[in-house]
């Protein structure tokens, strides 16, 4: 059905995710504009839908197995064969992220925000045409667009490579699978094999290199990868990739069989393939050349620090920039964008400082990390100006397990200092419970922290936290 009519805003915002939700409700609910979010998928995106929600919570459940297998040890009765019921869990976590669902647009309509689910697409340089659900269309223009439309998973060209699921299929499992190959280094793919490996599947992850997390520190990539592999993960290292995926067996858990054929003919058959493989920015049926908005090399909105893109009155943020693709950073960037945007003079310079971004890696153990590499620092800075302060110990959790199970878990930090007043450049740490650790260093950080900075503050004993700050 054709449009008939245009209808005016002063801000719409393509993505109900975490950064077009930020930027929204800044604009609606602080300035009072009159506001459209176009979200073509459940609201709230992808953190709430198929990231770092669902994920989180099954961390937890993951956890839990680990909790009552360390139960033995202290001296609790714990039963050889507890049981999961992984369906009942998911049903569980699937009801968590409705309510968040609501909760979102509750909070849209509460701040006056307009919310229409379909796809979007550019007709004229301010003028939006949306595939409404009911099958009609309808057109809106606004001075100010932003597109926050987020990414998705990459599945690689390879014969077969259907049969295989990403994170999003990830979250769809109802049976756990007996035996499941993880295709990827980076951060989603060491995080869903640990909590598979945690709750008992036989996990095979096939990595290019020597080490996973190669965008970490070192210290952290060589660490948590012999720490998979010491906790029974099974590391396929410089794998060269898979020339086929033939399904076997069609069905859900053990009854679902795949063989995977790898470049070199060497075969294997799992109950589930997980292509980790990396995320595209989700640009393509956007028709952004009618507003005129550049990609840069890796195909993602170019963008400069305020989050303009190439066209006048057209902005992106979130992870269709491809910039530190977390969702605060992309609440944040929202948010400042919204305040620049409509906000008081005195906020007309607003913009999101991307320097010294913690984050946290839900492995098994956790990964916390901000600032600088190691070989990022000595790059920058020079070696005679960095110096490294490192520790690696065993958390007084696991004091109670035989010695060769305690060297298992590791607890190791490293802080990257600069200069003769040892100012703090890179923080990394793994351990247990360091994600919540990481916060408050970040703070102190963010405040340009010394390492006599550290130092000052006294330790809370007994902690593994203590460590960062009477480090010599
Ligand atoms: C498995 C996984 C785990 C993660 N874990 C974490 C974590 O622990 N911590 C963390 O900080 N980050 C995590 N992330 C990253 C985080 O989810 C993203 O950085 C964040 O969601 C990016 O927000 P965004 O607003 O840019 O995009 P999104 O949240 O992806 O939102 C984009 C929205 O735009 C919609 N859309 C797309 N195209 C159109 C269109 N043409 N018209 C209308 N709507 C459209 C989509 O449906 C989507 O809802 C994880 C990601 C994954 C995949």
């Amino acid at each position: 059905m054709a449009p008939t009519d245009v209808q005016q805003f002063d801000y719409i915002v393509l993505g109900g995710g975490s950064g077009g939700s930020g930027s929204a409700r800044r604009a609606a609910g602080w300035y009072g504009k009159k506001t459209l979010i176009v979200e073509s998928g459940r609201s709230g995106g992808t953190c709430v839908n198929v990231g770092c929600v669902p994920k989180k919570m099954t961390w937890n459940f993951a956890s839990i197995n680990e909790a009552l297998h360390m139960g033995e040890h202290y001296g609790y009765d714990i039963p050889k064969d507890i049981k999961i019921d992984y369906k009942q869990f998911k049903e569980t976590r699937d009801a968590s992220i409705v309510r968040l669902n609501g909760a979102y647009e509750r909070n849209w309509g509460r701040e006056g925000i307009d919310l229409v689910h379909g796809r979007a697409r550019f007709v004229e340089p301010r003028v939006i045409e949306v595939a409404l659900e009911d099958g009609s269309v309808a057109r809106y223009s606004a001075p100010h667009i932003l597109i926050a439309t987020g990414g998705r998973p990459v599945v690689p060209g390879v014969k077969g490579a259907e049969h295989g699921i990403t994170s999003d299929g990830f979250f769809e499992i109802e049976e756990l699978p007996p035996k499941v190959a993880v295709v990827g280094a980076g951060y989603i793919a060491v995080e869903l094999a640990g909590v598979m490996a945690a709750v008992g599947v036989e996990t095979h992850m096939f990595i290019r290199g020597e080490h996973f997390l190669r965008k970490f520190d070192p210290m952290i990539q060589k660490t948590m990868t012999d720490r998979y592999e010491a906790t029974g993960v099974h590391l396929h290292k410089h794998h060269a990739g898979f020339q086929e995926v033939q399904l076997l067996r069609d069905g859900k858990g053990k009854d679902r069989l795949l063989k995977l054929i790898g470049k070199d003919g060497s075969e294997i058959e799992v109950n589930e393939l997980l292509w980790a493989v990396g995320r595209h920015p989700e640009v393509e049926d956007l028709h952004l050349d009618i507003p005129g908005v550049k990609l840069n090399e890796s195909g993602h909105i170019a963008v400069d620090e305020y989050q303009n893109t190439s066209a006048d009155g057209v902005y992106a943020l979130g992870d269709v920039t491809g910039q530190a693709e977390l969702t605060p950073v992309a609440i944040a960037a929202g948010r400042q964008l919204g305040s620049r945007l409509f906000g008081p003079p005195a906020l007309k310079s607003a913009k999101l400082s991307y320097e010294n971004i913690p984050t946290v890696v839900f492995s098994h153990p956790e990964v916390g990390t901000i600032g600088l590499t190691e070989p990022q620092a000595r790059e920058r800075y020079g070696d005679d100006k960095v110096k490294i302060y490192h520790t690696k110990f065993t958390a007084m959790y696991y004091d109670v397990l035989p010695a060769d199970e305690k060297k298992k878990n590791p607890t190791e930090f490293k802080i990257i200092c600069v200069g003769p007043e040892e100012k703090v450049v890179g923080l990394h740490i793994l351990g247990l419970g360091v994600g919540e650790m990481l916060q408050g260093f970040g703070v102190a950080m963010k405040m340009g922290a010394t390492k006599k900075d550290f130092d000052s503050c006294v330790a809370i004993h007994p902690t593994s936290a203590e460590e960062l700050v009477t480090m010599r």
